[in-house]
């Protein structure tokens, strides 16, 4: 079983109410091989929500308490990205996940990069919050950037 970001798959589950459809991830949920999973709503957080982005570091800085997630309007939503993470990492044990793919430069989902935190739309390498605390234990994170060969496998196996 894999985790969805709900956003790949369709779900209209991101800030600004929008979705990030792909026909190959959908697929996987119609197969019955996927979860979705949305961490900033299951974080608590609204649908639509003000954009956020990691301040002073990665997930993984958040997860160690060195960096925080903020809203371009100051707001510091890191104990709701964090909520997010566990409650993510929680799904993932319920169905057996080993691995994950996950929208990418999320703040939460981004497992290649992530926006800097300077909301002027550049990106910097990292992890978001959730792909990181997945990562920690031991979910292979992949994103839509580079899940190519994993669904490859996965057609292979069908
Ligand atoms: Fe998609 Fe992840 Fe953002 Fe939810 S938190 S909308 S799943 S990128």
């Amino acid at each position: 079983m894999l985790l969805i970001s709900s956003c790949l798959a369709g779900l209209a589950t991101r800030y600004d109410g929008q979705d990030n459809y792909r026909e190959e991830f959908a697929d996987l949920l119609r197969q019955g091989r996927a979860v979705l999973v949305c961490p900033e709503q299951l974080g608590g957080l609204p649908t639509p929500r003000p954009p956020a982005e990691i301040v002073g570091g990665s997930g993984e800085d958040v997860l160690e308490g060195r960096a925080k997630v903020m809203t371009a309007a100051g707001e510091d939503v890191t104990a709701a990205f964090v909520r997010g993470a566990e409650m993510t990492l929680s799904t993932a044990r319920m169905v057996g996940a080993e691995c994950a793919i996950l929208k990418e430069s999320s703040p939460s989902c981004g497992g290649l990069r992530i926006y800097d935190g300077s909301f002027s739309k550049t990106k910097q390498p990292g992890f978001g919050v959730t792909a990181a605390l997945l990562r920690r234990h031991g979910i292979a994170v992949y994103s839509e950037e580079n899940a190519g060969e994993l669904l490859q496998l996965l057609k292979q196996a069908e």
